[in-house]
Parts: structure tokens; C-alpha cells; sequence
């Protein structure tokens, strides 16, 4: 059956990675049997331009109606001033919400060819590829109640109430486990049960949903050593699990292991696997419309969606294998590039990775 994918290129670099991205999907449709349909709509800061909303109905309704959103990026310096609610960044939130992404899946990987990139040793960081799911609609982000009181001496207090419902964590959990499953088969369930009921609750949940998952062996680590670890030793860890703030901090400490923003992909799912798929970065306002963005991580995302959603497993393998052979053969856009390597601009990136494609 024909898959649908809305695309949504956004703001900033987006439109050009993006362009990659579907140069790749337009390669393996044609050649590789690869049965989908690509609509494309506006989001974030274009789309207020043209509609007065960084989220239009049209857009949400397309992102509803496909199997997969495939997103390039939002924001940009021009609607920094803008209400919060009609900002650009507010449309990730709310297609988030409304698809029920719970499931944010962060892969760092670190390709041996760029091990240079890194700012850890290249011993400690060479072939990582680690894999963090964080849990993306709950939290201390969500809990109630939350906000600023006036205590009785007239001082004001900042409140917030982080909070996990049982079904909120043994999903998460459940993703966590099958995608171990898809890998190296250890997960490691990040919490603070130390002291906080919360993670005391997570960890119980967590055990519970094990039983299912025989297979896979399960360990537990408190955040703060966690943190340390991932800069310690990263390539302990195959996949992670974790909530939605202490998810928010180590996935940008493990992309940073990479030192290469350019190259790394995500996935939003939801309970059917549905997703959305985009790179972590952001619009790069700095180098839009010079042709020089790394398209990789969104190539990667388009990978993502392959296995996570579209159920092609091998040929998001070919992706992967393809950004790879690239990468050995020295191209490099500017922010991975060094000495020796040949420097390329965002379409000669893409146009190599579609020309290495093989089954
Ligand atoms: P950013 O990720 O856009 O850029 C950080 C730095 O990395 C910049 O120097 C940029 O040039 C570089 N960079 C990023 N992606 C690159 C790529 N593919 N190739 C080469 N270099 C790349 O983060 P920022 O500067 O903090 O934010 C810029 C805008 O993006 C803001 O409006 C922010 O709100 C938004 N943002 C959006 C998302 C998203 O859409 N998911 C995520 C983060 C930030």
C-alpha cells in the first residue's frame, strides 16, 4: 500500500536540507520499489507569513492525514518578537500534541570518519551508537499545578510538579524495548529513585514491562551518573530510557559526543508508530540560503522513517550505507570538514548520497 508523507520543510536551512532529503525518497520510489506519495505544506515562520499561524489548519490536517511528517526546521530572529503562541517554534509543540508523539527517539552516532569532530578522544567516542528514547509528552514539562506563587512573607515562588502516570511510562518503555530489540539489546532505564517517588514509581513500571522482554537486559542508572557516564564511557550504552526532562538534557549531551549537529536524526512516534521525523538542529539562521547546510541528519531522519514507520528496513540501511560510502570517499560540508577532506555545498552532499544508493 502507498505510504503518504507530508513534508514539511519550514524556515531557515529547512527548505534546503530538506530538498535532499526527497531527493533520496524521489531515488528509492523510483528505483527501489519504494511505494510513496509526498505532500508538501507550510510550517513555522513561512507559514505565518502566508496564514497568520505557524501551524495552519491545512498543514495539520496533512500531518493528520499521512503516515509520516518529515520536517526540516523552524524559527528564525525575524518572529523572536511575535506573541509565544503564533511563534514558529510553537508548531512543533502543537503537532507534537496533536499526533500524540510521545516517543522522542535520539540516535547519537558517531561515524569512525568523523571521529576528529568530536571533542572527546576519538578512542572514547569512535563507532558510538547510542540510542536515547526520551518521553516527550509528560513530566515536570506538563505536571500540574504549576506556576508562581506569593508566599506569606511576600516573597513569590516558582512551581512546577513533575508527574508520571503508570500507562505514561510503561509506553515509552515498551518503545524503548523494541527498538533494543532492533539493536544491541541492552537498555538502560535512567531515572532518580534515589529521591524522587516519581522516578521510584518509573523504575516499578519499567521492571513490570520487562518481563515482557526476556531478551533484552535491562540495567538502571540515576541521571547524575548517567551524565557522567556518557562522557566517561558512552559506548556502554546501547539504548536508553528515560523521561521527558532528564531526556531533554542527556540528548543533547550525547549529540554533543558527535560534535557534529549536522549529521543527527530523530523521530517522534506515536502509539501505532506513526512519527515525524526531523534533524535536531534548528534553521541555522547563519548560513540559510548559502547552499552550504549539512543535509545528513535530515537524509538520516528520512532513514529513520524508513524503519520506524514505513517498515524498510533495508532500505533504510541502504541510507545509512550510502551517507557512509560518502563520507569515506572525504566529502564533507563546512561543519564537519577537515584537513584534507573535500569541502561541498549542501546539493553536491545530497546528490552523492542519492548517487551511492545501492539495494
Ligand atoms: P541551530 O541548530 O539552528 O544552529 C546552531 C549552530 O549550528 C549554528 O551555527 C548553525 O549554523 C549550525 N548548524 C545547525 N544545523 C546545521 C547544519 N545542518 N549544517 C551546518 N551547520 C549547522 O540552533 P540555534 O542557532 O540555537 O537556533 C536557530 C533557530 O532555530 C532559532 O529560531 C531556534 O528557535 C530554532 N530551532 C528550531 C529547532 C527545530 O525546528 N526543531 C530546533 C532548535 C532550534
Amino acid at each position: 500500500m502507498t505510504k503518504k508523507i507530508a513534508v514539511l520543510p519550514g524556515d531557515g536551512i529547512g527548505p534546503e536540507v530538506v530538498a535532499e532529503a526527497v531527493k533520496v525518497l524521489e531515488r528509492l520510489r523510483r528505483d527501489f520499489g519504494l511505494k510513496i506519495e509526498m505532500e508538501t505544506a507550510l510550517v513555522g515562520g513561512t507559514a505565518y507569513e502566508a496564514h497568520k499561524h505557524p501551524l495552519p489548519e491545512a498543514t495539520l490536517k496533512l500531518a493528520k492525514q499521512s503516515d509520516a511528517v518529515l520536517l526540516g526546521a523552524v524559527g528564525g530572529t525575524q518572529w523572536d518578537t511575535l506573541p509565544r503562541e503564533l511563534r514558529p517554534e510553537k508548531a512543533l509543540l502543537g503537532l507534537r500534541a496533536e499526533l500524540k508523539l510521545f516517543a522522542n527517539l535520539r540516535p547519537a552516532i558517531l561515524y569512525p570518519q568523523l571521529a576528529s569532530a568530536s571533542t572527546l578522544k576519538p578512542e572514547v567516542v569512535a563507532g558510538l551508537d547510542l540510542l536515547i528514547v526520551r518521553e516527550l509528552t509528560g513530566d515536570i514539562y506538563f505536571g500540574e499545578p504549576r506556576g508562581v506563587r506569593t508566599l506569606a512573607n511576600g516573597e513569590r515562588q516558582g512551581f512546577n510538579t513533575m508527574a508520571y502516570a503508570e500507562h505514561e511510562v510503561e509506553r515509552v518503555t515498551r518503545v524503548a524495548f523494541e527498538a533494543a530489540r532492533k539493536r544491541r539489546k541492552k537498555l538502560c532505564s535512567v531515572d532518580k529513585a534515589n529521591v524522587l517517588e516519581t522516578s521510584g514509581l518509573w523504575r516499578e513500571v519499567v521492571i513490570r514491562v520487562a518481563r515482557d522482554y526476556p531478551d533484552v537486559e535491562l540495567s538502571h542508572m540515576h541521571v547524575d551518573n548517567a551524565a557522567m557516564q556518557l562522557v566517561r564511557a558512552p559506548k556502554q550504552f546501547d539504548v536508553i530510557v528515560t523521561g521527558n526532562i532528564f531526556g531533554d538534557i542527556l540528548s543533547d549531551e550525547a549529540s554533543m559526543l558527535t560534535g557534529s549537529i549536522g549529521m543527527l536524526p530523530s523521530a517522534s512516534l506515536d502509539a501505532a508508530n506513526k512519527g515525524m521525523y526531523e534533524p535536531i538542529h534548528g534553521s541555522a539562521p547563519d548560513i540559510a540560503g548559502k547552499g552550504i547546510a549539512n543535509p545528513l541528519a535530515t537524509i538520516l531522519s528520512a532513514a529513520m522513517m524508513l524503519r520506524y514507520t514505513l517498515s524498510e528496513p533495508s532500505l533504510a540501511d541502504s541510507i545509512e550505507r550510502a551517507v557512509s560510502k560518502v563520507l569515506d570517499r572525504g566529502l564533507r560540508t563546512g561543519d564537519i570538514h577537515t584537513d584534507g577532506m573535500r569541502k561541498v555545498g549542501t546539493a553536491e552532499m545530497g546528490n552523492a548520497v542519492v548517487a551511492a544508493l545501492e539495494k
